[in-house]
């Protein structure tokens, strides 16, 4: 393989619910689910189910026929949302390269071609390909791979004014996250949102919400924005979305849903019937009032705990997306100590970044947690 990825030195063979178990028998409490991936934990039995039902049934169709699972997944996802279409895709590089499409062919049509950069935000990370590198507002992804898809500016968050003075006449929408995740878990702050959201609607500029890390009730709302009182025009979503399985989707307000038309956007794979299985049994339990509660009583739970830990000096984010600042500048050392103690934990910048599976019970976070001080502690 690349050696693209800083592995830690495990190779994990199975796993159970917040469990992980590897090549040698030593478990792993996981506050990671697989960078916010496995919303219901390994290997949960009600999604085991659904996705060998489907591989059972019919693995793969193109996107030439009709698929029951694949149509379903769309009316559950508008349904939940009240947005009006969506495209499944695979991955969430792939569900903002629809948005960034729709949003480009929407104002380019009603406004001219002059009508198609796009403003981010500073420390953004929306991507890996070409594209979404290019909508990401961090100078060391921008090393490399040049050319780079032109008409990207890159405003300060929670800040209008750098905002107002990066739009000008040729934008065409504004995409963020509301919790820039690999930034370092910084929430977006609610009067910001509502403020840009205002703005955007005054210049019939999009509002595009990357929720591929934040969706999927990470954060104690089945999407972000939800906590924020604003209706993004497009919103995109990924990684919890399949529970474990490659899945994407970039969801559209009616008035969008026509823009992107017969041979304008397409995918192989995307609405694959098993993906969409497993997308359909992890809504079907995390969209319930009563799960949302619990992420949101959960994620207190822990930020409350983190705070308590002696050299930890702050913690941010919502739900069930947590960051946590040392005192120490040493987080990727700690992840690395943890791991040996049994615990996987993520980092964002020179935070730890805690994503676990929304379905950890209080037993294994108190045992994660107490790895985590162990290993701050020595
Ligand atoms: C992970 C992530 C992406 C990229 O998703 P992939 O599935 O790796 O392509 C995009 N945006 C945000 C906010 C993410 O956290």
């Amino acid at each position: 393989m690349m050696p693209t990825y800083g592995r830690f030195p495990v190779a994990l063979v199975s796993g159970k619910g917040a469990v992980a178990t590897d090549t040698e028998g030593r478990q792993y409490i996981d506050f990671t689910s697989g960078i916010g991936v496995n919303s219901l934990g390994y290997c949960d039995d009600g999604w085991v189910k659904a996705v060998s039902r489907q591989a059972a049934a019919l693995q793969h169709i193109s996107n030439l026929y009709y698929s029951d699972v694949q149509t379903e997944l769309a009316a559950r996802l508008c349904k939940l949302t009240g947005y009006s279409k969506v495209f499944l895709c695979n991955s969430g590089a792939e569900a903002n390269e629809c948005a960034i499409k729709l949003a480009r062919k929407y104002s380019v049509e009603k406004y001219g071609r002059q009508r198609s950069s796009i403003v981010t935000l500073q420390n953004s990370f929306h991507g890996r390909t070409i594209t979404t590198l290019a909508a990401t507002g961090q100078e060391v992804f921008h090393n490399y791979f040049f050319p780079f898809t032109e008409g990207f500016s890159y405003a300060r968050a929670n800040d209008m004014d750098s905002v107002r003075s990066c739009v000008d006449d040729s934008t065409c929408a504004v995409f963020i996250e509301l919790i820039q995740g690999e930034g370092g878990v910084l929430p977006m702050e609610r009067a910001f949102v509502q403020q840009l959201s205002q703005f955007c609607k005054e210049r019939d500029i999009l509002l595009m919400i990357d929720e591929v890390q934040t969706g999927v009730s990470r954060t104690g709302s089945l999407y972000c924005y939800q906590q924020y009182g604003v209706q993004p025009d497009v919103f995109t979503s990924a990684k919890g979305l399949g529970g474990g399985v490659p899945i994407g989707a970039c969801l559209c307000t009616e008035t969008l849903g026509e823009v992107l038309s017969q041979g304008q956007h397409g995918t192989t794979f995307g609405g694959n019937p098993i993906a969409c299985a497993a997308a359909l049994e992890v809504l079907s339990r995390v969209a319930e009032e009563e799960f949302l509660q619990q992420v949101t009583q959960k994620g207190d739970y822990l930020k409350s705990k983190l705070e308590e830990i002696p050299g930890i000096t702050s913690v941010r984010g919502m739900g069930m997306m947590l960051g946590a600042e040392l005192q120490k500048d040493n987080a990727k050392e700690i992840a690395a100590k943890c791991v040996e103690h049994g615990l996987l934990i993520l980092t964002a910048k020179n935070f730890l970044r805690l994503l676990p599976p929304l379905t950890i019970t209080d037993e294994e976070m108190e045992k994660g947690l107490q790895i985590l001080r162990d290993v701050i502690a020595e």
